[in-house]
């Protein structure tokens, strides 16, 4: 964190760990280091993308 206040306000795509990609992310991003700082809402997206399962197991019947 650089202090700077001049950040940004971008969509951004947001790599998970698991490799899944959520895009369209609302973050304010610092043109000074790149840092991302992402709102409450941004943040729910991408927690709701982190859980949600890509191949929801169904049981087959
Ligand atoms: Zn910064």
């Amino acid at each position: 964190m650089c202090g700077s206040r001049s950040v940004r306000r971008l969509l951004v795509d947001v790599h998970l760990r698991s490799g899944k990609v959520v895009r369209g992310v609302e973050a304010d991003v610092c043109p000074k280091c790149g840092e991302r700082y992402y709102d409450l809402d941004a943040v729910a997206k991408i927690e709701k993308a982190w859980t949600k399962r890509s191949s929801p197991r169904r049981v087959a019947r």
